[in-house]
């Protein structure tokens, strides 16, 4: 009898998660497991911040696929996925396609742009590890070129932070640590480097209390960072970014890098397959099947759940995606057993850190409030938490983060 056919979309926190649990649920002889990423490595997310800014090298940040699944089970293949088509029962790949009887799409997040002019062509994303590479090295360019024209240009050396959610504040958090560095390395004045953060909220980071806000923007204003609340980016130029506060005529700010991190939406190859999507992301059941799709999971980035506590989706973050992946494998394996009792996601929230640089981060762990060096020893707890959850203790001794005080 031929075995059924699973195939995981995405090597993320959920994709590698539903993977490496669902190699322990189900034997071999039970079904054919199809792993499916555009990399032959998964990287953390959740440290790309880091190596956009150069403090953490970028192979810090990202481990071997095929050393965290086990390969007589699961399959892995390397391709990008280009669209989904639901009702044929395939996806179509750069490199091919792939049939499959049940499907888990876990392919993470794009930036929201809100069309912004300009946005694509010159403002960098912390997307992914090429994308963090190519952030550090632009800004390290600028540093590098300062010196080198006949006529100086200081703007060169303003870096714009276009949000100040969770990624612009961790960026920040990491790049005013580095300035001094580079500021040495390039024989640059540090009062030359100009730092911005510009969001459209009258107040940065609202999921936490006033006072852990206060604390990390006055740490990080104590570090150089002007900061313009209730102010939208508008376009962003070549050598320069318009912006404007509520109320006020736009303000032009020439700059040499812009970071935009102003939120994200689904993978657009929801979109493009043409599956019902709010911003990129799917509503799913609660079972994480899409609705009428009895094959079909969609977890992490790409799925929506509604919290009913606020009425309001679910944030898209790596501590849910790992959660869904634990259970879209138990659901698998279920289907799997013909087992129709499927598990309903319920999120165990264990709270939220917000790092400020290596040394300091703010946070609610477990409902209470923590800032400076017990936030950021949570952090790394948190961090090498992940990496064991997916690759237990070899992958934490190899990738983990040690200096915890
Ligand atoms: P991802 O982990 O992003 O994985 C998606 C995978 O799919 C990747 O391997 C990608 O290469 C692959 N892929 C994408 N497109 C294709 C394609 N077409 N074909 C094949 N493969 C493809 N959340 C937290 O909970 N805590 C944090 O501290 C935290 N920090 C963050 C810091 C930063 C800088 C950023 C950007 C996000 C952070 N988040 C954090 C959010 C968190 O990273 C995401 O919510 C999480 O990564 C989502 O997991 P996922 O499995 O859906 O997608
Ligand atoms: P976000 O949605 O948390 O923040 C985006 C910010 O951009 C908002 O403050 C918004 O007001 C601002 N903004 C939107 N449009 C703008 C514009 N035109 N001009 C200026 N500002 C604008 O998004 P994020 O920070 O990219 O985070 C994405 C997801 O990843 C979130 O769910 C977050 O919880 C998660 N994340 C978590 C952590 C953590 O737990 N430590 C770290 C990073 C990201």
């Amino acid at each position: 009898m031929r075995k059924p056919k699973i195939v995981v979309l995405g090597a993320g926190y959920g994709g590698l998660m539903t993977v490496t649990r669902l190699q322990k649920l189900i034997g071999s002889n039970e079904a054919e497991i199809i792993l499916v990423n555009k990399n032959e490595y998964h990287y953390e997310t959740t440290w790309l911040h880091a190596a956009s800014a150069g403090t953490l090298h970028h192979d810090r940040v990202r481990y071997d696929i095929k050393k965290v699944i086990n390969g007589s089970k699961v399959q892995f293949v390397q391709a990008t996925a280009e669209a989904i088509r639901m009702d044929e029962k395939k996806v179509i790949l750069d490199n091919g396609e792939v049939e499959f009887d049940y499907l888990v799409i876990a392919l993470g997040s794009d930036s929201e742009t809100f069309g912004i002019k300009g946005l694509d062509k010159y403002a960098y994303a912390i997307t992914n590890v090429n994308a963090a590479r190519q952030i550090r090295e632009h800004i390290e360019y600028q540093f590098a070129t300062y010196h080198n024209e006949d006529e100086k240009k200081d703007d060169r050396l303003t870096i714009v932070v276009a949000g100040a959610g969770f990624t612009g504040i961790e960026f920040l958090g990491e790049i005013t640590n580095r300035i001094p560095e580079l500021c040495k390395e390039y024989d640059v004045d540090r009062s030359k480097v100009r730092i911005v953060c510009v969001d459209a909220a009258p107040m940065a980071l609202p999921q936490f209390d006033r006072d852990l806000v206060d604390y990390a923007i006055s740490l990080l204003e104590s570090k150089g960072v002007e900061f313009h609340s209730g102010t939208t980016v508008q376009e962003v130029r070549e050598d320069s970014v318009l912006i404007c506060k509520k109320g006020e005529e736009p303000q032009e700010i020439k700059c040499g890098t812009v970071i935009w991190s102003a939120g994200v939406r689904g993978n657009c190859i929801i979109e493009k397959s043409g599956i019902e999507n709010m911003r990129g992301r799917v509503k799913v059941n609660l079972d994480l099947r899409i609705p009428d799709k009895d094959n079909i999971f969609v977890i992490g980035d790409c799925s929506l759940i509604i919290n009913e506590d606020c009425n309001r989706p679910y944030p898209p973050t790596a501590q849910i995606a790992m959660q869904q992946g634990e259970v879209c494998a138990r659901n698998l394996a279920k289907l799997i057993h013909h087992q129709d009792n499927l598990e309903p996601f319920v999120f165990d929230d264990k709270g939220t850190v917000c790092s400020l640089g290596e040394d300091d981060a703010i946070g609610v762990v477990f409902g209470k409030k923590i800032k400076g060096s017990s936030a950021s020893f949570m952090k790394k707890v948190v961090d090498n938490r992940a990496l064991f959850m997916v690759g237990g203790t070899s992958l934490v001794l190899k990738k983990g983060k040690f200096k915890l005080f």
